[in-house]
């Protein structure tokens, strides 16, 4: 295999300094109350990068406080529209021209592919900041059409201070994600990124005050999820919890805003998403597809492709296909421009995905391709095609977060949407068909919350993403992101001077 022997020599003259490890409290880099830190490693090689402050509980209060002045007496959410738009408009000035630093610090932080990061990680953060400065002001009510002789109209208000809890697989791209409508909407907030990757987020945060972005408005505070993030869930002062991460943890977050002060919630979890290639599919573009599903940001990615259903005419080619595609993938380390697969982001996630590797090879799954770690020293792991599985498989169920597919073969359509549809996630789904009706009746039948219909990863500021069933609730991107963070209020007043 010749990924098997890929080059895995580092390239480190992209690597950057590490300028921001302090928290950023009330506009101020700051170190932990405890003082304690923690190490955030590059898993191109496990060394230590920087050591970063471990925001606990203590933390988590100052942040709340600032977030909770800047919301009830600053100027944010008080100020125009327009201007906010401008201030994030700066805002993404700044993160254009520091394309190449964010983009070095997720690929040290994360392992993710520099080239990506510089071609559409960064610059998308940066479009999407200017998509919600463009809505930031046209937030408006609606005059009712009240019953009686009443004037009513609503008016669409900041839900206040909101906690956004992030993971670590698209750093800078999920700050952006939840921090972009937030702001648009006049709240102020506190952002934990994940353990795994607290260094753009910081960088970012040092961004938004250049940009004019007043203080206490954004709030980073780093460290663990137990601690810095459990504090964010139960605590009594903030109005809203948006968490993108794993179903166990997003329980907790739930759980814990109930029997805290009942915040609000937006929940996005992962999911185990099925791509369904129908015989009359091109065969080159459907594999490339395919592959690119489960590789693509080495498969630490929620919507990944792990589920491939293809029609049983074009099996045995597209199969082929696939993993001659799969076996020429160039894995390396991810400042090498010719690589398409870096490592995974940290020892305990290569751990788990070679640890459902060997469950699919006791399963009796036929591994087709990969299946093995690659080189020594860090956490590269080969593209890996399991084929002859059955549906309660655990590599089929079980969503692995790593560059491994489960590729099955189908016969009919009312078949393969039953199977697709035999799992408790339903956030994404792939269709590749030329035939337009097909496709149209599969996206009604699929129960997710997004549909590509001959793309896949084809994601826009203005399309709203998340799921259904247990894929949480709540949506990111477009409008609906904006107004996850408004609420609505009433106005009622009598039109001829009566008191009801
Ligand atoms: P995770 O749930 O372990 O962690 C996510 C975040 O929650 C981290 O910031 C973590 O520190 C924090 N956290 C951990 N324990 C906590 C607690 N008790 N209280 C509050 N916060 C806590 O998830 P992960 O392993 O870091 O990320 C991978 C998961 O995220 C996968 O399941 C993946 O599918 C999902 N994900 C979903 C999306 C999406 O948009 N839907 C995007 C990326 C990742």
């Amino acid at each position: 295999q010749s990924n098997a022997n890929a080059s895995l020599m580092t390239y480190d003259e992209h690597v950057p300094d590490i300028k921001f490890t302090k928290l950023f409290i009330n506009g101020e880099f700051v170190d932990s109350v405890k003082g304690r830190t923690f190490e955030t490693k590059d898993p191109r090689n496990g060394r230590v990068v920087a050591r970063i402050a471990e925001g606990d509980k203590e933390d988590v209060d100052l942040a709340v406080n600032a977030a909770r002045q800047a919301f009830d007496h600053g100027p944010w959410p008080r100020m125009p529209g327009y201007q906010k738009g401008r201030i994030m408009s700066k805002f993404a000035d700044l993160i254009e021209e520091n394309i190449d630093e964010l983009a070095a610090l997720d690929t040290i932080d994360a392992g993710k592919l520099f080239s990506v990061g510089k071609a559409r990680d960064i610059p998308r953060a940066a479009m999407l900041l200017r998509y919600y400065a463009g809505a930031a002001d046209k937030i408006h009510g609606e005059v009712l059409k009240m019953s009686r002789e009443l004037h009513g109209y609503t008016l669409r208000e900041p839900v206040g201070v909101i906690g956004h809890i992030i993971p670590w697989n698209f750093p800078t791209g999920m700050f952006f994600m939840k921090v972009a409508p937030a702001l648009a909407a006049g709240c102020t907030m506190i952002i934990k990124p994940a353990e795994q990757t607290p260094l753009s987020a910081l960088f970012c945060a040092h961004l938004a005050k250049k940009a004019g972005v007043p203080d206490g408005v954004i709030n980073v505070v780093t460290g663990f999820g137990p601690t810095a993030g459990s504090a964010i869930s139960s605590h009594m002062d903030i109005d809203m919890v948006s968490f993108t991460g794993s179903i166990e943890v997003g329980c907790m977050v739930m759980q814990a805003a109930a029997t805290s002060n009942l915040k609000q919630v937006s929940l996005e979890f992962g999911g185990k998403s099925p791509l369904i290639v129908f015989d009359d599919a091109d065969l080159d573009t459907a594999t490339d597809l395919a592959l690119a599903g489960v590789t693509y940001n080495k498969g630490e990615v929620c919507v990944a492709g792990s589920r491939v259903y293809v029609q049983e005419a074009i099996y045995e080619d597209f199969e082929k296909k696939l993993v001659a595609k799969a076996e020429a993938l160039p894995v390396g380390d991810p400042f090498d421009p010719k690589v398409q697969q870096g490592p995974q982001v940290d020892k305990k996630q290569f751990e788990k995905i070679l640890s459902y590797i060997e469950h699919g090879k006791r399963e009796g799954a036929t591994l087709l391709t990969g299946g093995e770690r690659l080189g020594t020293e860090g956490y590269y792991i080969q593209p890996t095609i399991f084929t002859n599985v059955k549906e309660d498989n655990v590599i089929v169920r079980d969503e692995i977060f790593g560059p491994v597919m489960s590729l099955m073969k189908f016969k009919t359509t009312e078949e393969v949407i039953k199977r697709a549809n035999d799992t408790r996630y339903g956030l994404a789904a792939g269709i590749l068909t030329k035939n337009i009706d097909l496709a149209n009746t599969v996206s009604r039948s699929i129960r997710a919350g997004i549909i590509w219909i001959n793309c896949y990863f084809a994601f826009d500021n203005d399309c709203p993403y998340g799921g259904y069933k247990m894929r949480g609730f709540g949506r990111d991107f477009g409008l609906d992101a904006l107004h996850k963070y408004l609420q609505v209020k009433s106005v009622v007043t009598p039109i001829y001077n009566s008191p009801w």
